[in-house]
């Protein structure tokens, strides 16, 4: 068997949570205990909620022969790929929202190989029409985008498939679900930061709490995670107790303070030479007051440029940042600098 099974017991009814490991499983997108339960459930004419945990970063269109995945000329962020209301293709920066055409032949290598990758709402819809030959509903920002709007939305259609983004996290209103699956309950764990493994879990938490006569299936590539155990157990104690462990090994907040310095310019010399120049800085004065437990380092952002400008960060990761903050401020004239100082940070990207 390639998933495990918890109870989760609320007013006196048991929700069923199913959790599978997609490493064994042989299609990447629909595990075989899914494919069960959608035949199962669509015969019985139940409703099916499919949750698609979509992040437009990991998504776009590739070049299949040379690897060639078209940017954004604004932004360090890939085109991402829309069908319009008339279903035709077309490109978005989802940052700056410039709208490009997507290209027949790759720019780079002419090959005619240009092809959508990440995962698609409607390559997903699609997937389902061909396998069990019903049209799903679909719920996203280009369709409907308030809870109303998918009430109304849901009342004109019956499918007894809905397939929806993170908009579905919160169950429509007078529409009873009878499974939700997380196609990819994991995907909120790529981002390099310290608090995506919260995030994830709360996604699935209150997911799960907020539906509640529904049973849910949740697809992994990482199942070990305690994120997303603790979030099928539904033992928010456990994540917390798991989360404190990793924040305090990594010495983040709240265990120490984080400050986020970020500066930003059209030029990227200009970029590095002043966070270079800051940063040097920071080092001689964390050494002449042999502050040896605070780390300053450089990095670039999740996303090294927006609308046109390159962006760098400098982060500050200590226990009495405060002190520190406010000789450097002095010291190294830092109100006059174009940085923008963020001194309590919950983020560092
Ligand atoms: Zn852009
Ligand atoms: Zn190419």
């Amino acid at each position: 068997m390639n998933y495990e099974q918890f109870l989760h017991k609320i007013n006196n009814k048991n929700k069923k949570i199913f959790l599978v490991d997609m490493r064994k499983e042989e299609n990447y997108h629909f595990s075989e205990l899914v494919q069960e339960w959608i035949r199962k459930y669509t015969k019985q004419n139940k409703n099916i909620t499919i949750i698609v945990n979509k992040k437009w970063y990991a998504s776009g269109v590739i070049c299949r022969d040379c690897g060639h995945i078209p940017q954004c000329k604004n932004c360090s962020v890939s085109i991402s790929y829309h069908n319009d209301q008339q279903g035709h293709p077309f490109g978005l920066c989802h940052i700056c929202k410039t709208h490009y055409d997507i290209p027949p032949k790759c720019p780079k290598c002419q090959s005619n190989s240009i092809r959508p990758y990440g995962l698609w709402i409607q390559q997903v819809a699609d997937r389902i029409q061909q396998t069990y030959n019903i049209i799903p509903d679909i719920i996203d920002t280009q369709t409907v985008n308030s809870p109303n709007k998918i009430k109304k939305h849901k009342q004109q259609k019956h499918s007894n498939i809905t397939i929806g983004t993170s908009l579905l996290t919160t169950p429509i209103k007078n529409y009873k679900t009878d499974i939700v699956i997380f196609l990819n309950a994991d995907l909120g764990l790529n981002i390099p930061d310290y608090t995506a493994a919260s995030k994830n879990f709360f996604f699935l938490y209150e997911t799960i709490q907020q539906y509640k006569d529904a049973h849910f299936i949740v697809q992994s590539f990482d199942p070990e995670h305690y994120s997303i155990r603790s979030a099928c157990k539904m033992n928010k104690e456990a994540f917390q107790r798991e989360d404190e462990v990793y924040r305090k090994q990594y010495n983040y907040p709240p265990y120490s303070d984080l400050c986020v310095l970020l500066y930003k310019h059209e030029t990227e010399e200009r970029v590095y030479a002043n966070v270079d120049k800051l940063h040097k800085e920071l080092l001689y004065y964390k050494e002449k007051y042999t502050l040896d437990d605070m780390e300053i380092y450089t990095t670039p952002p999740l996303i090294y440029k927006k609308f046109g400008k390159y962006r760098y960060n400098i982060i500050i990761k200590g226990k009495q940042i405060k002190n520190f903050m406010d000789i450097i401020y002095t010291k190294c004239k830092l109100h006059n600098r174009w940085f923008k100082v963020d001194r309590q940070a919950d983020s560092v990207i």
